[in-house]
C-alpha cells in the first residue's frame, strides 16, 4: 500500500467542526469516509457536498455513549467496505466551569463522550485495523499536555486520550500507526455547549480567533498520507500570531 492508495476512514463526530472538516478534506483527497454522529441530517448534507465533488462520504448514525450503537456502526462499515484502514475517534465535548461550581452531570457527560466513547470506538475498530495494519488518529488537545483553569475535567479526559494513544503505540508497535493531534483553540461550536454564561462569553473570542478546522484537517491528512514513509506520533498545532 502506498501513500496514494485510497483508504477507508471512520470519523466519529463528523457532523460539525473538526470532524466535518476532516471528512471533507479526506474525501476530497480521494479517501472513502464513513462519517458518524447523532445529527444524521448534517451528515446527509455533508455526503451530498462531497458527492458533488466526486468524493465519498457515507453517513451513519452513531451515539458514542452507547457501545451497541458504536459496534453496529463499525460492523456496518466493515460489512459495506470490507474493512477499515483508519479510525479518527474525534467526537468530543467540553463544559467549562470552575471545579467547585460544575454540575456532576457535566463531568460525567465529558467522561462518557471523551473517554468511554473513544474507548468504545477503538474497541470496535481494533480488530479490523490490526488486520489491515491501520492507523489510529486520536484528537487530543493542548489540554492533553497542559491543565487550564475552568476545564479541569475536560483536561483530564484529554490526558486520558493521550495516555491511550501511547498505550496503543506501545502494544501494537508492529501492527498500527498511532497519531495524536493536539490542537489549540479551533473556531468551531465547541465552546457554545458551556452552560456557564459568563465563561462562555469570555471564552468565545478565543475560539473565534482560533485556527480554522480546515487547518486541523490538513494536519490529519498529512498524518494519514505519511503511510509508507513514517508515522506522525504527536503533533501540536496552535493559532498563528496576529
Ligand atoms: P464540535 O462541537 O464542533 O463537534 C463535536 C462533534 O462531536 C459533533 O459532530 C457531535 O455530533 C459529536 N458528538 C458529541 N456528542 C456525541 C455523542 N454522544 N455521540 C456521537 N457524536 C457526538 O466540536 P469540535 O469539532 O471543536 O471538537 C471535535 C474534537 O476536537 C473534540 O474531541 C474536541 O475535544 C477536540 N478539540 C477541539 C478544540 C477546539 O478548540 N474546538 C481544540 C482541541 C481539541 P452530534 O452532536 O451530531 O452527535
Amino acid at each position: 500500500m502506498t501513500n496514494n492508495t485510497p483508504l477507508r476512514i471512520w470519523i466519529t463526530g463528523a457532523s460539525s467542526g473538526i470532524g466535518q472538516a476532516c471528512a471533507l478534506t479526506l474525501a476530497a483527497a480521494g479517501h472513502r469516509v464513513w462519517a458518524s454522529a447523532r445529527s444524521t441530517d448534517k451528515l446527509e448534507a455533508l455526503a451530498q457536498q462531497a458527492a458533488a465533488a466526486s468524493g465519498t462520504i457515507q453517513p451513519h448514525p452513531c451515539d458514542v455513549t452507547s457501545p451497541d450503537s458504536v459496534r453496529a456502526c463499525a460492523n456496518a462499515m466493515t460489512e459495506a467496505w470490507g474493512g477499515m484502514d483508519v479510525i479518527i475517534p474525534n467526537a468530543g465535548i467540553g463544559y467549562f466551569n470552575p471545579l467547585q461550581e460544575a454540575p456532576l452531570q457535566e463531568w460525567q457527560a465529558m467522561i462518557d463522550v471523551n473517554i468511554s466513547g473513544v474507548l468504545s470506538t477503538l474497541h470496535a475498530a481494533l480488530p479490523s485495523l490490526i488486520e489491515n495494519k491501520g492507523h489510529v488518529i486520536n484528537i487530543g488537545s493542548l489540554a492533553a499536555r497542559q491543565v487550564f483553569p475552568n476545564s479541569g475535567v475536560y483536561c483530564a479526559t484529554k490526558h486520558a486520550v493521550l495516555a491511550l494513544s501511547e498505550s496503543l503505540r506501545t502494544e501494537f508497535r508492529n501492527d498500527l500507526a498511532v497519531t495524536t493531534i493536539n490542537p489549540g483553540a479551533v473556531n468551531t461550536p465547541f465552546i457554545d455547549r458551556t452552560t456557564n454564561e459568563e465563561l462562555r462569553a469570555n471564552y468565545r473570542p478565543q475560539f473565534d480567533e482560533g485556527m480554522e478546522a480546515d487547518y486541523v484537517a490538513d494536519a490529519v491528512l498529512f498524518a494519514v498520507e505519511s503511510r509508507g514513509r513514517g508515522v506522525v506520533s504527536e503533533l501540536t498545532i496552535r493559532p498563528d500570531r496576529r
